[in-house]
């Protein structure tokens, strides 16, 4: 992971809102098979750790902009998921919170999905080469 690379990383969280947060990229992290990329983020502190995967390099820059933008977009809706993951368990006990978050967890993939896909065409593309 090269200097350049992660300061494009900067450039985009700054770009979104995230210039406050601390982010790490943690390359060739051990990923499911189809899983570019994942976002995990330290409860109640503006600190992520993206992780990519082996199918993140196979990505056109495109591809590997959109993702990063994806997991970015994660420590905006955070919150929100901190929130359902703290309560709602005892609330609503272990099989339907279960049920509930598969699809509360789809859903905010989605809409994710649909902010970063347009949001990314504004951004910059990684570096050559990354
Ligand atoms: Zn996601």
């Amino acid at each position: 992971m090269s200097e350049d690379f992660l300061k494009w990383v900067g450039k985009l969280a700054a770009r979104m809102g995230l210039r406050d947060w601390d982010i790490t990229i943690i390359a060739n992290a051990d990923l499911p098979d189809s899983c570019l990329a994942r976002c995990r983020i330290a409860l109640g502190r503006k600190a992520a750790e993206i992780m990519l995967g082996a199918e993140f390099d196979k990505e056109s820059a495109e591809g590997k902009r959109a993702t990063m933008v994806h997991e970015l977009l994660h420590c905006h809706f955070s919150r929100a998921d901190e929130v359902v993951d703290e309560t709602l368990p005892d609330l609503l006990g272990d099989p339907v919170y279960k049920t509930f978050y598969t699809g509360f967890n789809l859903a905010m993939e989605v809409s994710i999905d649909a902010v970063a896909v347009e949001w990314a065409k504004s951004m910059p593309l990684p570096p050559e080469g990354e």
